[in-house]
Formats: structure tokens, sequence, C-alpha cells
């Protein structure tokens, strides 16, 4: 099974994401972490996406789309994978269905978690994340039992800068540009089910997930 979540900064991709590929054994593919990972490594990729991530600047695509190829390059392929974050232009989305295809695979279904600006823009003035395993947190939402402090790790807890108003918004922008496109591009393909109480807790939007997924068959 090959899944897209898709959804604007802060809409819970990454959650939903995580959990989907840990109860059906699906392998998580991040691009945050994918591209952090990746800057802090001294491969020729690393070096070419680290001033990119350094100004938090957009990686341009075919950089991103190496970097995808390469880690399903390296999967077990018998794995099926979730995609979050990814792909996030149109011309990422055609490189993926190459990309796959070529592997024998197509992806199954996108799904795309819907949720207001306002509470987007909440969302991002309350998270937290771990400087050493980049665990998520959130001052309202689910905060750490030790203000500051990681409940997995001990690790710090800071404010990402991407979570930072004026950088979030510039991202909520730059989403509704060259992203909200792939909801109609993915729409004409028939693979997009809209997940309409984004906003609801977690679970909630979980089992909603779920059903898209169990009709896929
Ligand atoms: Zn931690």
């Amino acid at each position: 099974m090959y899944l897209v979540i898709l959804g604007a900064p802060g809409a819970g991709k990454g959650t939903q994401a995580s959990r989907l590929a840990k109860e059906m054994g699906l392998v998580h593919i991040a691009s945050g972490n994918l591209l952090r990972e990746a800057a802090r490594s001294d491969s020729p990729l690393g070096l070419q996406v680290r001033p990119y991530v350094e100004k938090g600047a957009l990686v341009p695509d075919d950089i991103i789309i190496a970097l995808i190829k390469d880690k399903l390059g390296n999967l077990d392929q018998a794995r099926g994978v979730v995609f979050d974050g990814f792909p996030r232009t149109r011309e990422q989305a055609q490189a993926l269905g190459a990309a796959l295809s070529s592997m024998g695979k197509a992806i199954d279904r996108v799904l795309y978690i819907k949720v207001s600006e306002a509470e987007l823009v909440r969302r991002s003035a309350g998270r937290l994340a771990c400087l050493a395993c980049e665990a998520t947190y959130h001052v309202q939402d689910n905060p750490p039992r030790v203000p500051g402090r990681c409940d997995q790790c001990g690790g710090e807890l800071y404010q990402r800068p991407d979570d930072k108003e004026e950088r979030f918004r510039r991202r909520l922008r730059i989403y509704e540009e060259r992203t909200a496109p792939l909801i109609d591009y993915y729409k004409q393909a028939g693979l997009l089910v809209e997940i309409t109480n984004g906003e609801e807790e977690i679970d909630k939007v979980y089992e909603e997930l779920m059903a898209a997924v169990r009709a896929v068959g």
C-alpha cells in the first residue's frame, strides 16, 4: 500500500502518518525529517540540501525528488509507504508517480486532511520539538510532563524556526500557491479522499483515515 497524506502545515499529517505506518506496517517517509537528516550528513545530496534547511528556504524539486528516490531505492519493497510532506508540487507528484511505476507500484490513496487557517495558526504557535529526538509537543494540546523537557529522552524542547508566526504564515501562503493545486491533481486521478473532520481530536481523525484506507481493499 502506498499512501500520500496531504494537508496544510500543522494539519496533523505527521501524527496521523506515523500512527498509520505503525499500525499497518508501512514505512513512514516524512519529508521534513528526511531533509533535516540529509542536512546533517556530508553526502553529496546532504551538502546540497543544507543551505536551504538552514535558511528555512524551499528545497528545489530536483533535490527533493533525488532524496525521495534514494530513500525508495533503499527500502524493503514488500512494505508499503506513507508519504508525509511529499509531494508538495505537481512536478514532485509526477516524479513520484514515475518512480513508483518503475518499481511496479502506484499510489493507492491520497488522504487530504482539512483544517481551517485559524486552527493551523493556533497549533503552530504552541508547538515544541525535542532538540535530541524530534518528538513534538504542544503547550495546550499535548504538554510535556516537565515544562521544556522531552518526556521520551529528557532533551531540551524548542520552537522550530518554521513554527514562529511570521515564518509559519509565509509557509501557509506557499502551501496555498504550490501544494493546494495537488488536491485537484489527485482528485482528477480519482485518488483523493477528503478527511473533513481534521479539527477534531486525533483519534477521530484517525478513524476517518482508516475508513478511507480500508475502502482501498
Ligand atoms: Zn526527546
